[in-house]
């Protein structure tokens, strides 16, 4: 950490000047071969790992025809290149998007289209040569799939799918990453990427009963592995201990108690983040889901909510529907998809996310708050990429935007948006997302918050903003780490249950 800076602000923030090479060579560390085999990857780089890379790309454009179109479609009309926050941050031109998708895009045409086999350097066309797979490493891992680059393409090419594709090549060759792929295989032995096993779990869940009861004078309780419970919480392991998610699990937990609802969370599924999406590939993608449909069976809910992590939202409001029958997309023939789909109830939106829960109470009416206990606080709320580009909340366009924002201003009084080129749907990535929330690429992670700290950086100047709420665990995670190196405070970043817990008005008081 200690040779870590943070890039200086930008006084008029353009395009930056170009460093070529700035990133060459970063790159996370490689998993080895206990960790990929564990996942069923080959365990290093196989030998004919060149014709079974290109067979695997073969593969994938067969199966998503949208990758197809991603490699043809784009007129190198410029829009993307200075969208990405990695680039701003680095200056590395093959961190614009466009050139990100060329480090593929070029070996696409060598291999699958005619003028690349023919006439290679008319077309810009490569050979996957060993050089190049190292290239495909080192920048497709620096690509946090936040799709703000999509945003601003006229074409739609989203260089997260780009991505995404690139690291299944990568991983199908025994080429993956370590840390997405090691955490990947906790979930599956685990239940969880922090690792943690089912009675630390319990004494966690004990020690906020009593911390809770300390504070309040009331029994709140954190049910686990409770059959017939009505709701079941899946939310991120960070929210079991780490700070400041914990005290988001708190403002769950009240909510849960204050509106009278049955509730549990699992020691199975004891995660809401699903890295499979982040390696691209689909198995396992869909046999993480498949733990929570195991358990939302074996406890018998009616409901699953999901509680504050961006990606695990994608997950669950894009693909759980067909992965695992959550909602209303059970699989013909998928005899578990739709005994779920029986079991759950369908007058609730199918899954939940804890933010739409949170707020239909208050517009019920079911919860009460002091608005001052949050005076201390001066708010700005940061949109998480998945939620922003790849979710919704609500039955309103807009609801993921919208719903976590009424939730805070029903429940504080200060609050202020950041510059709006930078929020909403246009949102900057926190810089650590994607799989890429590592140390290993510390350096990466602060140069690409840069864009984030900068317009924080003003309503802090303008409004004295003491506070970012976000509804995501690699953002809080993320910020908490590279907010010091900004010269912030680390607490400035939290929950927006965070900010319901301190609210909340519980009991008679
Ligand atoms: S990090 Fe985001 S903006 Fe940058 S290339 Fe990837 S998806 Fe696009
Ligand atoms: S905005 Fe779209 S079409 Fe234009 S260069 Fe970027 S990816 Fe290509």
């Amino acid at each position: 950490m200690a040779d870590v800076a943070a890039p200086p602000y930008r006084v008029i923030p353009i395009i930056p000047a170009l460093k070529p090479g700035a990133m060459e060579g970063v790159k996370p560390f490689i998993a080895g071969d206990k960790i990929n085999t564990a996942i069923g990857f080959p365990g290093e780089l196989v030998a004919d790992w060149h014709d079974k890379a290109i067979a695997k790309m073969g593969e994938l454009l067969a199966k998503y025809r949208s990758l197809k179109v991603y490699m043809d479609a784009c007129v190198h009309c410029g829009a993307c290149a200075d969208k990405c926050h990695y680039f701003i941050g680095t200056q590395d031109p093959k961190n614009m998007p466009v050139a990100r998708q060329d480090l593929m895009r070029s070996v696409y045409r060598r291999y699958f289209t005619l003028p690349g086999k023919l006439f290679p350097k008319l077309v810009g066309a490569r050979d996957l040569t060993r050089e190049v797979l190292d290239e495909w490493y080192s920048y497709f891992h620096q690509c946090s799939e936040c799709r703000r680059c999509s945003v601003f393409c006229p074409y739609g090419i989203d260089t997260a799918e780009v991505t995404m594709a690139a690291r299944e090549i990568l991983d199908a060759v025994g080429y993956g990453q370590k840390y997405s792929n090691e955490i990947i295989g906790k979930v599956h032995r685990i239940g969880n990427n922090l690792g943690l096993p089912g009675p630390a779990l319990r004494d966690t869940l004990e020690g906020l009963e009593e911390d809770v009861k300390d504070a309040t004078g009331i029994d709140v309780r954190f049910p686990i592995d409770v059959k017939g419970a009505d709701v079941l919480l899946i939310t991120p392991s960070a929210d079991f201990f780490a700070e400041p998610h914990i005290d988001s699990l708190v403002g769950y937990a009240k909510v849960f108690h204050a509106t009278g609802t049955s509730w549990t969370l699992s020691s199975m599924a004891s995660e809401a983040g699903n890295f499979g999406m982040f390696i691209g590939n689909y198995e396992q993608l869909r046999s993480i889901a498949l733990r929570i449909r195991e358990v939302a069976l074996e406890l018998g809910v009616k409901r699953i909510v999901v509680g504050e992590c961006g990606h695990a939202w994608r997950v669950a409001y894009s693909f759980w529907n067909t992965l695992t029958g959550v909602g209303d997309g059970a699989e013909a023939g998928d005899h578990f998809a739709q005994l779920l789909q029986k079991q759950l109830d369908h007058r609730y939106k199918q899954p939940t996310h804890i933010c739409e829960f949170t707020w239909d109470a208050i517009e019920r009416g079911l919860l009460r708050f002091d608005k001052s206990k949050n005076d201390r606080h001066i708010i700005t709320f940061h949109d998480s990429c998945n939620v922003a580009r790849g979710s919704r909340m609500g039955d309103f366009a807009g609801g993921q935007f919208e719903i976590p924002r009424n939730i805070i201003k029903a429940v504080a009084n200060n609050f202020y948006e950041m510059s709006p080129e930078t929020t909403r749907e246009q949102t900057f990535c926190c810089g650590g997302g994607g799989g890429l929330l590592t140390d290993d690429l510390i350096d990466l992670r602060v140069k690409g918050a840069l864009p984030r700290m900068e317009v924080l950086q003003q309503v802090v100047d303008e409004h004295g903003v003491n506070f970012m709420a976000t509804i995501c665990a690699i953002c809080k995670a993320q910020f908490t780490k590279v907010l010091p190196i900004y010269g912030f405070d680390r607490r400035l970043v939290g929950g927006v249950h965070q900010l319901v817990s301190n609210a909340i008005i519980l009991g008679d008081n």
